[in-house]
C-alpha cells in the first residue's frame, strides 16, 4: 500500500461518509436515533466495495446494524456500486476483517475513541462488563444463570460438561459466556481458557488450510482447560468444519477441559449436524433460555439507569418494558436512546420517550397488548402486587385499581364482562359496577381522566 493510495482512499470515503450523513438522517427521520446510533459510528475501513464502521462500543455496533441496509442502499446511490458493510466495535475486530477479506489490499485507519464501557479483555477477547453482577435475573434464565455459576466455580470438569446453552437472539448468551470467563480469570488465573466465537473458528480454520498451518491452530485449540464456543450453529451445513470440530470436542473432553456452547437453537433443531456430534452435544446439560418476564425487563431497564445514573420515569420504564418484550439487546436498545436524549435535553416523559423510540418500538406492538400486559400496567402504576389486585381486598388503595383495570380490560381489549369477572375471580355484576364507576368519574374528575388516559397511552403506545 502506498501513502498516497491510502490518503485517496481515506479522503475518498470520508467525504462519501459525510454525504451519506444528511441523507441517513432523513431516512431515519429520528434525530435522536440518528444521533445514537449513526453519529458515532466511524468509516475505517473502505477496500474495493467493503466498508467497514467502527461503533465505540459492542452495544452501539449491535444496535447500528439494523440500519445495515439503509447505508448499504444509501451508498448504493452515492458509488453507483454494490457495497459490502461490516460492523465492528474494536480495532482488534478489524485485523480479523482485514486478513478475512482484504489481503494485502488498500487500508486505512481514522482515529478512533476507545469504547467506553466494553473493554475487552486482551488475550480471551472477554467483555469485562458481562459478569454475574451485571446479569439480571428471572424465572425466564435463572437455570441458565445457575448452570453457568457452577461451572465457573468447578475446580475440574467432573459435571455439566459440555454445557449446551440455547436460547433466542438477544437474550444473554454471550454475557453468561463471557462472566463463566471473566469469572474463573478472577478467581482461577491458573486455568486456560479459550473463548472464541464459532465464526472466528471456522475462519481461522479455513485459513489453516490454506496455509498449511494446522498445527498452530490445533495447538490453540486443543490445549485449555475450559472452551467456549459461542454461537455454534454457525457449523450447520459445513462439514469439513464438524469434522475439525468433532476432533477438537473429543480431544478436549478426554483432557478434562470444561466446554461450553451457545446456539440459537436445541442440539436436535441443528439440521445437516453430523448425528455423532448431535450426540456429543446433547451429552452433558442443555439449558434453554427464554424471554424475560416483566418484572425481568424492569430490572433490566432500572438496572442500566442506575449504570448509567440517569433516572427514568416510572411510566417511561413501564413504556419500554411493555413494548419490547422478546430481545434485551433491543431493550436496552430503547434505554440508550431513551438515556441519549434525556442526557441532552435535560427532561424525559412519556411523549420524549414515545417520539424518540417511534421507529424502534412497533406501531403495532398494541396488537400484541394482552390482559396480563394492561394487568402489569396497572400494578405498576399504582405501586401494588398481581396478588393484591386480583385479591378480594377491599381498601381503596387496591380496589381502586382494580376497578381501573376492570374498566381497562373492557374498553382496551373489549372484553366481556363475564371474561374480566374470571379473571378477578369475581361476579360480573361486580366488574359491571366497577366500570360504570370508573366511567362516572371519568366524566366529572378531570385529574381522574388524566391519569387514566396516562395509562391507556402506555398500553396503546
Ligand atoms: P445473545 O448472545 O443471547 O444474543 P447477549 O448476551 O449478547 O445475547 O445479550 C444482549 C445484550 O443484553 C447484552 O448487552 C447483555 O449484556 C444484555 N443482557 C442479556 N441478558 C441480560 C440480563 N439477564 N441482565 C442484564 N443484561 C442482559
Ligand atoms: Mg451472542
Amino acid at each position: 500500500m502506498t501513502s498516497t493510495n491510502s490518503n485517496n482512499n481515506k479522503s475518498n470515503i470520508e467525504d462519501l461518509w459525510q454525504s451519506a450523513l444528511p441523507k441517513l438522517a432523513e431516512a431515519i427521520n429520528s434525530k435522536i436515533s440518528f444521533e445514537t446510533w449513526i453519529l458515532p459510528l466511524q468509516p475505517v475501513q473502505w477496500e474495493g466495495d467493503h466498508l467497514v464502521l467502527l461503533a465505540p462500543d459492542d452495544f452501539v455496533k449491535g444496535y447500528a446494524k439494523q440500519y445495515s441496509n439503509l447505508i448499504k442502499n444509501t451508498f448504493n446511490v452515492l458509488t453507483n456500486r454494490e457495497i459490502k458493510i461490516d460492523f465492528i466495535s474494536s480495532m482488534a475486530e478489524l485485523e480479523n476483517h482485514k486478513s478475512q477479506s482484504f489481503g494485502e489490499g488498500l487500508f486505512y485507519q481514522t482515529t478512533y475513541t476507545q469504547p467506553k464501557t466494553s473493554h475487552v479483555n486482551g488475550e480471551v477477547g472477554l467483555f469485562s462488563r458481562y459478569t454475574f453482577d451485571t446479569f439480571v435475573v428471572g424465572s425466564s434464565n435463572r437455570f441458565a444463570h445457575a448452570a453457568c455459576v457452577a461451572i465457573a466455580n468447578q475446580q475440574s470438569a467432573n459435571s455439566y460438561n459440555p454445557l449446551f446453552l440455547y436460547g433466542g437472539s438477544g437474550l444473554g448468551k454471550t454475557h453468561l459466556m463471557h462472566a463463566i470467563g471473566n469469572h474463573v480469570r478472577k478467581n482461577f488465573p491458573e486455568k486456560r481458557l479459550i473463548y472464541v466465537q464459532c465464526e472466528q473458528f471456522v475462519n481461522e480454520f479455513i485459513n489453516t488450510i490454506g496455509k498449511g498451518s494446522y498445527n498452530n491452530f490445533r495447538n490453540k485449540y486443543r490445549n485449555c482447560d475450559l472452551f467456549m464456543i459461542d454461537d455454534i450453529q454457525f457449523i450447520e451445513g459445513k462439514e469439513q468444519m464438524q469434522i475439525e470440530f468433532f476432533y477438537t470436542f473429543n480431544t478436549l473432553y478426554e483432557q478434562g477441559a470444561n466446554i461450553v456452547m451457545t446456539c440459537d437453537k436445541p442440539p436436535n433443531s441443528l439440521s445437516s449436524l453430523e448425528e455423532r456430534l448431535r450426540t456429543r452435544f446433547a451429552s452433558g446439560l442443555i439449558v434453554d433460555i427464554q424471554p424475560p418476564d416483566y418484572e425481568t425487563r424492569v430490572a433490566i431497564i432500572n438496572q442500566r439507569c442506575e449504570e448509567n445514573r440517569i433516572p427514568l420515569p416510572h411510566d417511561v420504564i413501564n413504556y419500554i418494558a411493555t413494548n419490547i418484550q422478546t430481545n434485551i439487546r433491543e431493550l436496552e436498545g430503547a434505554c440508550n436512546t431513551v438515556m441519549a436524549y434525556a442526557s441532552l435535553s435535560g427532561d424525559i416523559n412519556l411523549q420524549v420517550a414515545t417520539d424518540a423510540l417511534k421507529d424502534v418500538i412497533n406501531p403495532n406492538a398494541k396488537n400484541k397488548v394482552t390482559e396480563q400486559t394492561i394487568i402489569d400496567i396497572v400494578c405498576n402504576f399504582y405501586d401494588i402486587t398481581q396478588e393484591d389486585i386480583k385479591s378480594k381486598r377491599r381498601n381503596n388503595e387496591i380496589a381502586y385499581p382494580r376497578q381501573v383495570a376492570m374498566y381497562l380490560l373492557r374498553h382496551v381489549l373489549d372484553l366481556t364482562y363475564e371474561q374480566i369477572a374470571k379473571i378477578f375471580g369475581n361476579h360480573y355484576s361486580t366488574v359491571m359496577h366497577s366500570c360504570d364507576k370508573i366511567e362516572t368519574m371519568l366524566k366529572e374528575n378531570d385529574k381522574a381522566q388524566e391519569e387514566i388516559e396516562n395509562i391507556r397511552k402506555s398500553i396503546s403506545m
